[in-house]
């Protein structure tokens, strides 16, 4: 695990935190010095949609790094307090101003070798555009609806962003290319 996920101190007390195996568990934990509160790292939970509207999908065009200037359909990360619908409906109108009802999940894609060390967990959904007007916005630079045939599969910005194009596009019975 990458010292970027690292609590220095404990949440609880302040104390610096020490990383050892607390009493019956089976792994190295950051735990306090002094109180003895046991920090668990989690993976991070991003959700999405990739909405439909007349045939055609909406990517959005990164405008933040990681992977600046590629494209990917609007996923963000989960707040503490929604659930993975609300969090791919919040995500995708604030990326694109769109409002979208989710019609299927497309999957759930989840990777362990990240570059900040920890797991990440994609949700994404198919969504069905109900209302708002296509703007790009938070860490999208551009908003566009594609046609099926003109995605530009040479520059997604993740896999997850590949693997979810690919079961939209096997849900619809459509093709994909083959992968790179
Ligand atoms: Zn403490």
């Amino acid at each position: 695990m990458a010292a970027i996920l690292d609590p220095k101190f404990c949440s609880q007390c302040g104390a610096p935190m020490t990383k050892r195996v607390p009493e019956g568990d089976h792994r190295p934990r950051h735990a306090c010095s002094r109180c003895g509160f046991v920090h668990y790292l989690d993976p991070k939970v991003a959700c999405g949609s990739i909405p439909e509207s007349d045939g055609r999908i909406v990517l959005i065009r990164r405008n933040i790094e990681p992977r600046l200037g590629t494209w990917t359909f609007p996923c963000g990360f989960m707040e503490v307090d929604e659930t993975v619908e609300e969090a791919a409906r919040r995500e995708t109108k604030e990326e694109t101003g769109l409002a979208v009802e989710l019609t299927d999940p497309l999957g759930t894609f989840s990777y362990s070798d990240t570059w900040w060390g920890g797991s990440i967990v994609v949700v994404a959904f198919a969504s069905r555009v109900v209302g708002g007007e296509l703007c790009a916005g938070t860490d999208a630079g551009e908003a566009r609806l594609f046609r099926t045939g003109e995605i530009p599969w040479g520059e997604l910005a993740f896999r997850s962003s590949v693997a979810a194009l690919r079961a939209w596009f096997s849900r619809k019975g459509i093709p994909s290319p083959p992968e790179a």
